[in-house]
């Protein structure tokens, strides 16, 4: 049975002294991605929380969303932030070719997924985007950042991992990382799929050609998406990425195929229109995934100092 994080002021010292350990590994997490990325010219963007236009989280097979949350400032309707996908390739096609931000991102979770261990109703998001690159050179990019954090880990987490039980826990993955076409998993897994991979895993894996929401290109030639997720052993997805659509034509048919309101992605669609928008390859890291397939943690509440377990609403 999954044990629901509780807050901080309910946990005894023993369990207040494993938070902080968490605390550790997630700081030298945060140092080491942000230092990467910036190393490698990356400009780092602050995140913004209310937008008229936000990520639809639609069609995704992977999203369960209660409600989604609005509300009216200034006379106008707002959203909370459910990712900056619109906002990275808006910022990424005009000023910044290369971006990053610790986005919070709320997504209110349908309750059921508490028992999941793997969702939380507001998270952050490692939200990047590169113009004019490959899925190719993307992946290739998180393969390097994922093994030299576990590496980097190991040494400036070493007192933290040791207390948490997890030193040898996780292990340096290998480069380059193997990559499945979603259809080959259904054959061998059934639909399922997405359940059955991170038992099946040593290392972690790429899956590809996940059907999904209009702004991930999906080739015409072959009909096949050029998109990615990350899976880790055990656990499950800890990235989705995909190179982009920036085509008037083709965002615009694939909205009125999915049933996607134009009027919310007015912007977008100007800029695309206008041809202003720029062809770019990006993806997000679930900031407390990550750190909780490092720990080990049994819910990614668990690494949340203020945890946010779908159906539960504590104080803070
Ligand atoms: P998405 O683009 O929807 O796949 O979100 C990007 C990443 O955010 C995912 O790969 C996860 O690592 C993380 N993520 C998505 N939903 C949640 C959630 N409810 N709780 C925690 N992390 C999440
Ligand atoms: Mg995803």
């Amino acid at each position: 049975m999954m044990r629901t994080p509780r807050p901080l002021e309910s946990l005894t010292g023993k369990e207040l002294t494993r938070k902080r350990s968490i605390a550790g590994v997630s700081t030298r997490t945060l140092l080491y991605l942000t230092g990467t990325l910036a190393a490698r010219g990356f400009e780092w963007l602050l995140p913004v929380v209310l937008s008229k236009s936000t990520d639809p989280l639609w069609p995704d097979p992977g999203a369960s969303i209660e409600k989604r949350v609005e509300t009216d400032i200034y006379g106008e309707t707002v959203r909370t932030t459910q990712s900056m996908i619109i906002h990275k390739l808006v910022a990424c096609s005009t000023a910044y070719p290369k971006l990053f931000v610790l986005s919070p991102n709320v997504r209110i979770e349908k309750r059921e997924r508490r028992a999941t261990g793997w969702h939380s109703y507001e998270f952050t998001q490692l939200d990047f985007e590169v113009r004019d690159a490959s899925s190719g050179s993307v992946r290739t990019l998180v393969e390097s950042a994922v093994s030299g954090l576990v590496r980097d880990l190991q040494k400036s987490a070493r007192a933290e991992l040791e207390s948490l039980g997890r030193l040898r826990g996780v292990k340096v993955p290998e480069t380059p990382f193997r990559a499945y076409d979603r259809e080959t998993l259904v054959d061998r897994y059934g639909e399922g799929w997405e359940h059955e991979l991170p038992g099946a895993i040593r290392n972690p894996v790429w899956v590809t050609n996940i059907p999904r929401e209009f702004y991930d290109f999906e080739d015409p030639a072959t009909g096949k998406w050029d998109n990615y997720d990350l899976f880790v052993p055990e656990r499950g997805e800890i990235l989705s990425g995909a190179r982009r659509e920036w085509e008037y034509s083709r965002m615009a048919s694939k909205m009125a195929r999915d049933g996607v309101r134009k009027e919310n992605y007015a912007l977008i669609l100007r800029l695309a229109r206008e041809g202003r928008l720029r062809p770019s390859a990006g993806g997000g890291i679930g900031v407390e995934r990550l750190v909780s397939w490092v720990v080990g943690s049994r819910h990614v509440g668990e690494v949340q100092p203020f945890p946010k377990v779908p159906g539960v609403v504590y104080e803070l």
